[in-house]
Order: C-alpha cells, then sequence, then structure tokens
C-alpha cells in the first residue's frame, strides 16, 4: 500500500542522504536509468546558502533561494523517490538505513527502515556551538532557511520594542545592539548585510532610533575571515571601521544570557555584554547521525573530528564492499567545508556512478552469459573452459567490466573564495589560470552579484532573485 520506492530487483539500489549541495549537485548529473534511486532528507528543497545573510536583511525572498528536489527528480530518466524525513541511523552492515518523518504533521506510518547497495552521505554539518552554556536558548543562527526568518523577526522585534513609548535610554541602547559571534565568512557577510539594512531602510523608517543601533562583530581569533589574503582581512576592517561595525578579535564568548553576552576579553578579563540579539556563527560540527556512523565504522579507521573520513573517491573508510560515499561538510577530505567542495565532489560522484551503472549493467549480462555456459556445459558436456575462443571473450569481457568500475580520484578545482562585506562592496580571491588575484571593492560586488546568479541552480531562483534585487532598489526591503 502506499506510494512505494522504485524498485527493479535487477538494479541496485542507491540511497542519498540530503537535498543540500552535495547531493543537489549529484542528482542533476546522474543518469538513474540504472539504479532504483532514493533521496531521503529532512528539506524536501535545496537552498542556496550564499544568499542565506540576504535572506535575514530582507533583500532576497525565502523562496527565491530554494529549489524545490522534486523539481530535478522529476525531469530524470527513471522515476527517483523524495522522502521528506531524516536519516536516523545506518547499519553499514547490514547495509539499511532507518529513516524518520521528524516533520509537524505525522501519519501512522513515520519510521521505516530499507535496504542500500550503495549509500551517499551528505548530510552537512551542524553550527558548531562548544557547549557554550545559553546558545541554544538564546543565539539566532544562521544556516538553515528558518534562522534566517527568525533573524527578520527578532531584529524588527527588538527595534519596535525599544520604540515603546517610555523606554529607558540604556534598555534602548541594549535593546539596538546586534552582537554577532564568529568572524568567519557567515559573521562578516550577516554583519555587512544587517549595515546595510540599517543604513538604506531603518533610517527612513526609525530615524530617531536608527543613530542608536550597533553591530559588533566578535572573533576569537587575532583577525577576521583566515582564509582571505592578508589585503583583503585589512580592506574588511578598514570597510567595517566606516561603516561603524565594532569588531572585537582576540575575544572568546564564554556564556551567552538573555540580555547580554559574557565574553574573556584580550587582556583575560571577563565582560558582560548588554545586547537585544545575538548571532552565532560559530563554525561547523559533524551531525549525530555522521558521528553515530563512525563509531561503528570503528575509531581505527575514523579518527577525524571533522566528519567522515574518505579517500580520494570519496569511499568512506571501513564501509564493507566500497558501499558508501561521502561528500560536502559531513566528509572530512583535504577541502574546505564550502558549497563550492560539496558541489564538484557532487559532480565527480555522479560521474562514478554513471560508469558504476554501466559496469553493474554489463556484469548482470554477464554472469547470464556465464550461468548459461556452465549451463551447457552440464546439459551437452560442453566445456567453454576448452575452447580457447569462447574463453578469451569471456576473460576480455571480464576485464572490461573490471576496467568500467575503475575511476579516477576526485579533483578539486578552486575558483576562488568571494564575500560580501555590506556598503555594495565585496571581496574576492580568485584563481585564473594558476595565478591568484585578491580583489575588494564596487566592481568586485558586481562581480559577486553576477557569479552567484550564474550559480543558482535554475531560470526561476535567477528570475527571482534578480526581481528581488531590483525591488529592492525600487522600493527598500
Ligand atoms: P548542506 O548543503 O548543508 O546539505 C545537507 C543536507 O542534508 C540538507 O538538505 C539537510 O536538510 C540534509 N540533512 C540533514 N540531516 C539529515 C539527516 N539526518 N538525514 C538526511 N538528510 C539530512 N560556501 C561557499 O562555497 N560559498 C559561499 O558563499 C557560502 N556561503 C555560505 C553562507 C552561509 C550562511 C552558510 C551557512 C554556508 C555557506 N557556505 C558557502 C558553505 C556551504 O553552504 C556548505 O559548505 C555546503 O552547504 C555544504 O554542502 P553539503 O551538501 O555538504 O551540506
Ligand atoms: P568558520 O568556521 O569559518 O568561522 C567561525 C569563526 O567563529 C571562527 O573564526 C572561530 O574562531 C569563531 N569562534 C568560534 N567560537 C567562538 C567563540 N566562543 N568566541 C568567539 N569566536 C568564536 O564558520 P563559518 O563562517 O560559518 O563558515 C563555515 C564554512 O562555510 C567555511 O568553510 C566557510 O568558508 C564557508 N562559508 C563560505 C562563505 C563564502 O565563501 N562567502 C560564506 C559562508 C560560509
Amino acid at each position: 500500500p502506499g506510494v512505494q520506492l522504485p524498485h527493479d530487483p535487477s538494479k541496485k539500489t542507491l540511497v542519498i542522504l540530503g537535498s543540500g549541495w552535495g547531493a543537489t549537485s549529484l542528482l542533476k548529473s546522474i543518469d538513474t536509468e540504472a539504479f532504483n534511486v532514493t533521496v531521503i532528507s529532512p528539506k524536501n528543497f535545496f537552498l542556496f546558502t550564499p544568499l542565506l545573510p540576504s535572506v535575514a536583511v530582507g533583500t532576497v525572498a525565502g523562496r527565491s533561494i530554494i529549489q524545490p528536489t522534486r523539481f530535478i527528480t522529476r525531469h530524470k530518466k527513471r522515476r527517483v523517490a523524495v522522502v521528506e524525513a531524516e536519516a536516523e541511523e545506518i547499519d553499514p552492515f547490514a547495509k539499511t538505513v532507518t529513516f524518520t518523518d521528524t516533520s509537524a504533521v505525522k501519519g501512522e506510518v513515520a519510521t521505516k527502515t530499507i535496504n542500500y547497495d550503495y549509500l551517499v552521505c551528505a548530510v552537512g554539518a551542524e553550527t558548531q556551538t562548544f557547549n557554550i552554556p545559553g546558545i541554544q536558548e538564546h543565539a539566532v543562527f544562521m544556516k538553515e532557511l528558518n534562522d534566517a526568518i527568525k533573524f527578520q523577526d527578532r531584529v524588527i522585534d527588538c527595534i519596535e520594542t525599544a520604540a515603546f513609548p517610555g523606554q529607558t535610554e540604556e534598555e534602548i541602547r541594549r535593546l539596538l545592539h546586534v552582537v554577532v559571534v564568529g568572524g568567519g565568512p557567515t559573521g562578516v557577510e550577516v554583519s555587512g548585510e544587517l549595515h546595510d539594512f540599517l543604513h538604506d531602510d531603518l533610517s527612513n523608517w526609525y530615524p530617531e532610533l536608527a543613530p542608536k543601533m550597533r553591530i559588533t562583530l566578535i572573533e576569537a581569533l587575532p583577525s577576521v575571515l583566515p582564509m582571505f589574503s592578508k589585503e583583503l582581512i585589512a580592506y574588511t576592517e578598514s570597510t567595517f571601521k566606516q561603516e561603524k561595525i565594532n569588531i572585537m578579535t582576540n575575544t572568546m564568548v564564554k556564556e551567552v544570557r538573555d540580555k547580554s553576552v559574557l565574553v574573556r576579553t584580550p587582556d583575560g578579563k571577563d565582560d558582560e555584554v548588554p545586547c537585544g540579539l545575538l548571532v552565532w556563527a560559530g563554525g561547523n560540527k559533524p551531525r549525530k547521525l555522521t558521528t553515530d556512523l563512525m563509531g561503528k565504522l570503528g575509531k581505527e579507521k575514523q579518527n577525524n573530528k571533522r566528519g567522515l573520513v574518505a579517500d580520494d573517491h570519496l569511499i568512506v573508510a571501513g564501509a564493507p564492499d566500497n558501499s558508501i560515499y561521502a561528500l560536502g561538510d559531513c566528509a572530512s577530505t583535504p577541502y574546505a567545508p564550502t558549497a563550492q567542495v560539496a558541489s564538484q565532489q557532487g559532480a565527480y560522484l555522479a560521474r562514478v556512478f554513471n560508469k558504476l551503472g554501466k559496469r553493474d549493467l554489463l556484469a548482470t549480462e554477464l554472469d547470464t552469459v556465464k550461468g548459461e555456459l556452465e549451463k551447457m556445459k552440464a546439459e551437452s558436456g560442453v566445456d567453454f573452459e576448452k575452447d580457447p575462443e569462447l574463453k578469451n571473450k569471456v576473460t576480455v569481457a571480464e576485464r572490461a567490466v573490471e576496467d568500467m568500475g575503475k575511476v579516477r580520484p576526485f579533483h578539486y578545482s578552486h575558483q576562488g573564495s568571494l564575500a560580501y562585506i555590506g556598503s555594495d562592496k565585496a571581496i574576492a580571491d580568485i584563481n585564473f589560470w594558476q595565478r591568484k588575484f585578491a580583489s575588494a571593492g564596487v566592481m568586485t560586488y558586481v562581480f559577486w552579484r553576477s557569479a552567484y546568479l550564474s550559480t543558482l541552480f535554475s531560470l526561476r531562483n535567477r528570475t527571482l532573485v534578480a526581481t528581488d534585487w531590483l525591488k529592492v532598489k525600487l522600493f527598500g526591503r
């Protein structure tokens, strides 16, 4: 009863966990003819994360940067099942995955276990909190679409509460102070976008409050954006100074409270900083599903805290019969956890599976032929092993099958790093013809916009985002 998962017993079953950068890139290019493909993800859409900070301040609408996963799968040659559920347990030895409907509406059946021949783990990562007290209760993250929507609500709420008649000056100062923790690209982009919102829009709507609005970016390391070149770090810091974004480096957040944040300052003292809203962008940590799987595969093979150890073919160490692949933020590979890496790995895995699919079909055909030859031998005594020509043909076919399974290792081609820093300025470390260029300013912002517009997955997304940008220019956020 009910909707069935694709099941052709002559084909192998491929289960893809996730619908983010890695999984979507794989789904886009894989030939689904050769497999029974099922995608399992708690989100039935792909989220274009680079524009998430723009959604947080209303420059771009949430729906403009999401793409339903079924939008991709419905164009596939063979049906691909999309299941909105969270994978909760992987048994790498029995080759099963158990998933549960974790959405608000559940039916009578909400948990299921299925078998796989190949499993692709592309579940991404979650935000690292280092178990610092108060983050889960009081901070806003910037990882999922809901985080950006929550941020929008909270910023407006802080401003309206500050505008409440009779609010004390001290309380207004607190309510209008937004603290962003984490000087990585997420924290920097959120600060830059928030600055634009305050500068371009709030000054018109709340002229008496806008000058009192403050943004502070807190970073534990000596500088923000350690992955960018030195001149771009200096450019970002000086732009933030002009934008009146206060950067506190060498400052470690120790606790997040309801109305303040407790920090350890560079001189080793504790300080309590009052704030109305705190955004936590402290980096990545593996999901529970990932750490559970690592535990099952054993510490000897899985010994990297960043995520699943996979080889240069993205095959997970310790998984039997090369049956599990990992890519993107859930994998520990030599590359940074970026969309660029995850999407290239997804495209690579599509090529791998397209080869494996052909190999598996050929291997099945060869097994059938060999079965027929064995039958002939049993029935009429004709032994193909003794016929040199026939034996040679079988050996050639066996080698062809073996060769088809051989694929080159994954090779990452770094196109560069881009980040928006507010006031229509962006920074870029670009790799071009094996040379590196650092660029910053308004022209880089134009490049940033065109690069992101062309990277968006569909014409629908590109049109919606371009229209949003135009609407903001004409009518504000
Ligand atoms: P994700 O894209 O996170 O996808 C993971 C998927 O797994 C999601 O669909 C999720 O719903 C699903 N999932 C989660 N748990 C389960 C489960 N238990 N079972 C099944 N599915 C599950 N990188 C860049 O290169 N350039 C940028 O400009 C950039 N900007 C960014 C801006 C922000 C605000 C953020 C947060 C990140 C940004 N990144 C950027 C990083 C980039 O988004 C990640 O590196 C990328 O998303 C990793 O892809 P992924 O497929 O591994 O994971
Ligand atoms: P990140 O790991 O790059 O930065 C997190 C920062 O938080 C670190 O610098 C860390 O020192 C700081 N931090 C952690 N705990 C702290 C504490 N208690 N007090 C003060 N500071 C603390 O994380 P991110 O910015 O979310 O980025 C994650 C990944 O996504 C990275 O690989 C990044 O390159 C990628 N990304 C790229 C872009 C882009 O290219 N434009 C944008 C966003 C994210």
